[in-house]
C-alpha cells in the first residue's frame, strides 16, 4: 500500500516536474479572470477604457486568434464584423452584447456568444459593472475584424 503511494506520488512529481520545465512562463503583470490584462486596446475602435492581451497568436496551422478582453464600466467596442465568425466566452463581470436591429443581451461569467460570420455587433462592460470576455477569432484566413462607428450613449442606454 505505502509502496504504491509513493510510486504515485514519485511519478507525479517527476510528471509536475517536467510538465514546469516545458511550460511557457507565465507573463508578468495583473491579471483578469484567470489570464492576464494586458494593455490598453486601441483607441479607435473602442468607447472608453479597454485593456487586451493576445492569448494565442494567429497563425497558418490554426487560423485562430484568442485575447482576454476587460471592459472598464461603460466600456464598448464600436460597431463591427468578423467574416468568419467570433466566439466570446464570459469570465467575469457583466456586460451586453447586441446585434444590428437586435435587442441588447445581457452578459454574464459563464456565458458563451458566437456571433456569426459577417452579422453586425458590438460587445462592451455594463454602465456599472466592467466585464473580461475571452475572445476567439475562427478561421482567420477568411479575416478577423471589419471595424464601424462607435455605438452611441443611446444605443448603449437602450437595454431593458
Ligand atoms: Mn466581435
Amino acid at each position: 500500500m505505502k509502496r504504491i503511494a509513493l510510486t504515485t506520488a514519485l511519478a507525479l512529481g517527476i510528471g509536475l516536474t517536467s510538465y514546469a520545465q516545458t511550460a511557457p512562463k507565465a507573463p508578468a503583470g495583473p491579471l483578469s479572470g484567470p489570464f492576464p490584462k494586458g494593455e490598453r486596446a486601441p483607441v479607435a475602435n473602442f468607447t472608453g477604457v479597454v485593456y487586451v492581451a493576445t492569448l494565442v497568436k494567429n497563425d497558418d496551422t490554426f487560423n485562430c486568434a484568442s485575447s482576454n478582453v476587460t471592459f472598464t464600466p461603460g466600456a464598448r467596442s464600436h460597431w463591427h464584423t468578423h467574416a468568419a465568425g467570433q466566439i466570446l466566452l464570459v469570465t467575469e463581470g457583466v456586460g451586453y452584447y447586441q446585434e444590428k436591429g437586435q435587442p441588447i443581451r445581457r452578459l454574464r461569467k459563464g456565458d458563451v456568444v458566437q456571433a456569426q460570420p459577417g452579422v453586425e455587433h458590438w460587445h462592451g462592460a455594463s454602465p456599472r459593472q466592467g466585464l473580461t470576455h475571452i475572445s476567439l477569432n475562427v478561421n482567420t484566413e477568411k479575416g478577423i475584424v471589419d471595424w464601424g462607428r462607435a455605438v452611441t450613449d443611446q444605443e448603449y442606454a437602450s437595454f431593458r
